[in-house]
């Protein structure tokens, strides 16, 4: 994960570190160092550039000039800037509720069946007894993916082939979950290839007519600064409470990571890094940032 934006900022802190003496100038050219490695794992600019300031201002301001370590001192505060960026804390999953109604949302290929069925596992673990609604209308393939993931995890699904309307499966989902005392209700939903006001009208329905305690909105890591535009136009429309962020397993560069609390303003609250049940992770900013550094 990260291996290329690992790599870099290595090089970055090497620049450094290899000074006989800290200047202002080393320092400075250091943060463009970062700058650069930040801009190449797709972060966006704008993002880039008040995280080296930031860094920057608070390393002078730390004395790392005549520090007797001053690598281990910039790290240290990239460290806590990069967590910060991150969302600072561990932002739980709301869960107290009974029925817990959590809608999950995104574009088609994000993950949002897979990480449906996750969900429910990882919940399951922490002794819930989850119920998964297939709410995709438009893809029958979606339901039959929710029910081979239910029968794998041991968690039931509803389904209602024959009918095509989201909010009214939704809520037969939902009567269905309180009459078998599920205490958590995992809503799938239709996703489009690309954001439409069709899907956005659809899915704001859903929101408004089920109430749900979580909205989770699940987006492909690897699309970059993509996945933080597509999550500003889904929070513009649905307001959701955290991103789920999937394929971090594969070849991704960083920029979804470590942009999308600061465009969105939402925590990240689960990363995807593989398609097995099994393959969820809780986001940890502190545990994220240490991994980039290395
Ligand atoms: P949906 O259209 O949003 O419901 O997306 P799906 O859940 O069907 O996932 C699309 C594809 O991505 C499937 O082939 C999944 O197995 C795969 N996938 C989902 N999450 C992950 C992940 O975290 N890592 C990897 N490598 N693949 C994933």
């Amino acid at each position: 994960m990260f291996d290329n934006l690992q790599d870099k900022l290595d090089r970055a802190f090497k620049v450094l570190k290899g000074q006989g003496s800290i200047t202002e100038i080393n320092v400075a050219e250091t943060m463009k160092e970062i700058r650069k490695a930040l801009l190449d794992a797709d972060v966006n600019y704008k993002t880039a550039k008040t995280f080296t300031d930031e860094v920057r201002q608070k390393a002078l301001g730390m004395n790392v000039l005549t520090a007797v370590s001053p690598g281990q001192l910039l790290t240290k505060v990239m460290n806590d800037e990069l967590t910060e960026l991150m969302g600072g804390s561990v932002t739980e999953l709301e869960t107290k509720a009974n029925p817990t109604i959590i809608l999950i949302a995104g574009l088609n290929g994000a993950g949002k069946t897979t990480f449906s069925g996750k969900l429910a596992n990882f919940l399951k673990s922490k002794g819930k007894k989850p119920l998964l609604v297939a709410g995709d209308v438009y893809r029958p393939a979606a339901i039959d993916q929710l029910e081979v993931l239910g029968g794998q995890i041991g968690t039931p699904v509803y389904a209602n082939r024959e009918s095509n309307d989201p909010v009214g499966i939704a809520l037969e989902g939902i009567a269905e979950g309180k009459k078998n005392g599920n205490n958590v209700i995992i809503i799938d939903t239709a996703g489009r290839l690309a954001i439409d006001e069709s899907l956005m009208t659809e899915i704001s329905e859903v929101k408004a007519r089920t109430q749900p305690h979580e909205i989770l909105f699940v987006v492909d890591a690897m699309t970059g600064q993509d996945a933080v535009n597509t999550a500003k136009a889904f929070n513009d429309r649905l307001d959701f409470t955290g991103v789920v962020l999937t394929k971090l397993d594969g070849d991704t560069r960083g920029g979804a990571a470590l942009s999308i609390k600061s465009v969105v303003n939402k925590p990240i609250k689960f990363i995807g890094t593989g398609e097995k049940m099994e393959a969820l992770d809780v986001f940890y900013p502190d545990r994220m940032a240490s991994r980039i550094l290395g």
